[in-house]
């Protein structure tokens, strides 16, 4: 029952061993993108010189630009980049996700034993890990037919956005080379865009498949287990509001999660039983799981605004809403059910229902 010091050093731990996975699929894409572009720059430029040309002074019409040679060209020469790009994202990802993975159920018979009494559970570790490297491979599976599935098409999205923005055309005024500029930074801001698509999705598959990982783990060792704790970051003011409300929530063992928000880095904290039920028969130490609302409040004023904004503060403060309701439940079509920051309006008029 009892999270110790030592589950929560490393619960740090391996939060720190993942996050170096996710910061390194960053870098990396993130460079990819910047030499692309670079690469790239001077087809653009030439094209969109031609556009200038053919339209003697005005943004010239789409066909006009249809027409254009190098205008078309430079536009193959991007499509063909983020082609690439896309198979960099694939294959970064799912290096990633296989790594996290790793780290999950490595971690878990560690975690357990930690809240166990001193040397009752050497043997927990050792028995998850010989079916581990099935584990990993059905996880990278998944993350693969994450990233293939139809709703991410990188290449053909962020092309046809380049596209629309060539059309769509800049005021050129009386100087061409302001004009060109100024199309050149739209295309790259377009260009960035599929950046940051990658992005997101790169992390926020790296970090479900530390997640699935370790809750199969602890699935492997539901004798002990009374459940498990949703652990968010609470150093800094990174984590956002429902991370917040979410911490120290305590879910069955069978319940998928945490289902965290894209990106989000919460993890999933095994839980054991209490030691009397395990058969213990000596007294059991307290839970050492933060209590996110008191550190939130000792936190300085600055950070405690930078975290919720100064309303939802407000009413947090006045009492107006509950710890609570600062996460909310979201569905969409297009991806798993996840845990997000209840907005503002929504918070006023869960204060006003109350106050009525
Ligand atoms: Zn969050």
């Amino acid at each position: 029952m009892p999270i110790t010091p030592d589950t929560l050093r490393l619960i740090e731990q391996m939060r720190r061993a993942v996050g170096s996975i996710v910061d390194n699929v960053t870098r990396s894409l993130v460079e990819a993108w910047v030499r692309a572009w670079d690469q790239m720059a001077i087809d653009v430029a030439a094209g969109i010189a031609e556009i200038l040309q053919v339209g003697d002074g005005q943004w010239p019409s789409r066909r006009q630009i249809e027409q254009t040679a190098r205008a078309m060209s430079a536009l193959d020469v991007i499509a063909a980049a983020l082609t690439r790009l896309a198979a960099l994202v694939r294959s970064q990802t799912i290096a990633g996700a296989g790594a996290a993975a790793r780290i999950a159920l490595d971690g878990q018979g560690e975690l357990i034993a930690s809240q166990l009494p001193y040397g009752s559970t050497r043997a927990m570790a050792a028995r998850y890990r010989r079916q581990q490297p099935d584990t990993v491979d059905a996880i990278v599976r998944r993350t693969a037919e994450q990233i293939n599935a139809a709703h991410w098409p990188l290449a053909e999205e962020a092309t046809a956005a380049m596209k629309r923005e060539l059309i769509r055309g800049v005021v050129v005024g009386d100087n061409p080379r302001t004009a060109a500029s100024r199309m050149m930074k739209n295309l790259e801001g377009e260009f960035n865009g599929g950046l940051t698509r990658a992005l997101n999705l790169s992390r926020t598959e790296i970090l479900d498949a530390h997640r699935q990982a370790a809750e199969i783990a602890q699935e492997d060792h539901s004798d002990v287990l009374g459940g498990w704790v949703w652990h968010a970051e609470l150093n800094g003011t990174r984590t956002c509001p429902s991370c917040w409300a979410k911490h120290g929530t305590v879910h069955p063992l069978s319940e998928p999660g945490p289902i965290d928000h894209q990106q989000g880095r919460c993890s999933r904290t095994p839980k054991t039983k209490s030691w009397a039920d395990l058969g213990f028969d000596f007294p059991e130490p307290p839970d050492s799981t933060p209590n996110a609302r008191e550190v939130f409040d000792s936190l300085p004023e600055a950070d405690r605004v930078a975290i919720m904004g100064r309303r939802r503060l407000e009413l947090l403060d006045a009492g107006a809403i509950d710890w609570a309701d600062l996460s909310t439940l979201r569905t969409t079509p297009e991806w798993r059910d996840s845990y997000g920051v209840a907005p503002v309006k929504d918070l006023e008029r869960i204060a006003k229902q109350r106050a009525s």
